[in-house]
């Protein structure tokens, strides 16, 4: 993205992203202080909205809608779960669809699924990244996508469906689930199931992505995932945890490519929410006159659907 922000820069543009990260959530301090890092690391603005738990959905809207109006807030991400007492669907409703970098808007999701340029859900878009930077055909695919939910599973099915793969989406219903995925080429897995994906899912040479990241403190466990892996699980034994995926360790030795857990899927996340930053910053600024249309900005950091 450097060469996207300087030529951004030379037309007095910085992109700036917001944070909301509402209460003292460890999980979602860690989310945030990461993404605002990744901001600082390639010279994109960062402000950061730290509400205590107890807010009031209005109150909330009112931070979001002071965001929507803010000259140099490009982006909005407000940081998930919001706590039980606010309406957590009309927060997101709220955020202008222009600084929507998380791609959760209903406007920007019926864009995308339509098939129209448009901010894309990051994890789903990285996904995708990977797949073509490592080389890997999507077109005339049988691609097995394994969850369904709307941050994950759905987005990622419809990127793979532009992309011209022939996709099965699976849940919790699916029948014969090992059967229908062994069938893909490429298998992406957003379940929350750690180590749920074992070897006889996997046709072998298949692609797989992994998605899950599920902390690990169970030392049983960890010997049974680790059993062949044994510099992990002596790094599990030292610290007491470690990050797991969906996908069982041993897929490795099935598998053609394979993301790592932790390490594949995760900063690719990251990556894609600067991009759409960037990409927000520069469809702003031709919206409103500070740039002209299709200036010739180098794109290679805009994510195409
Ligand atoms: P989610 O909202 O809980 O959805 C889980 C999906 O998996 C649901 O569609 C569910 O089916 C399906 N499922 C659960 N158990 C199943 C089973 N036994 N067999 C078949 N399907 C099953 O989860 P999510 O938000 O998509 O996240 C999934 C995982 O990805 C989590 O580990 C999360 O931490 C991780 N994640 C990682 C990133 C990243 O940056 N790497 C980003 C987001 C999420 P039903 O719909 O039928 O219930």
């Amino acid at each position: 993205m450097a060469g996207e922000i300087s030529a951004l820069a030379v037309a007095g543009i910085r992109p700036g992203l917001a944070a909301v990260l509402v209460g003292d959530n460890p999980a979602s301090k860690v989310y945030v202080s990461s993404k605002i890092a990744a901001c600082e690391k390639l010279g994109l603005a960062s402000i950061q909205v730290t509400p205590p738990a107890s807010i009031t959905t209005a109150e909330l809207l009112a931070a979001v809608e002071d965001l929507n109006r803010r000259e140099d807030v490009d982006g909005i991400l407000v940081q998930l779960p919001l706590p039980p007492q606010v309406d957590a669907k009309k927060i997101l409703d709220a955020v202008d669809p222009a600084k929507d970098v998380d791609g959760f808007h209903p406007l920007n999701v019926g864009h995308f699924v339509a098939g129209r340029p448009t901010l894309v859900s990051c994890t789903p878009a990285g996904v995708m990244e990977i797949l073509k930077r490592s080389n890997i055909a999507v077109e005339g695919a049988n691609a097995v996508v394994l969850g369904r939910s709307d941050i994950v599973g759905k987005p990622m099915a419809l990127l793979l469906l532009h992309a011209n793969a022939t996709v099965t989406i699976c849940h919790s219903k699916t029948r014969d689930l090992p059967e229908t995925v062994r069938r893909a080429d490429i298998v992406v897995v957003a379940m929350g199931r750690p180590a749920m994906v074992t070897p006889d899912y996997i046709r072998p040479g298949a692609t797989v992505i992994d998605v899950g990241i599920n902390r690990l403190t169970d030392p049983v466990l960890a010997a049974q995932y680790f059993a062949n892996f044994p510099a992990r699980l002596a790094s599990f034994r030292e610290k007491g945890s470690t990050l797991v995926g969906d996908v069982h360790p041993d897929v490795a030795n099935v598998a053609g490519a394979i993301t790592p857990v932790p390490g594949g899927v995760g900063p690719l996340t990251i990556a894609m929410l600067m991009s759409n930053t960037v990409r927000a910053a520069r469809m702003r600024a031709e919206s409103d006159g500070r740039l002209p249309r299709n200036a010739k900005i180098p794109a290679s950091a805009v994510a195409k659907n």
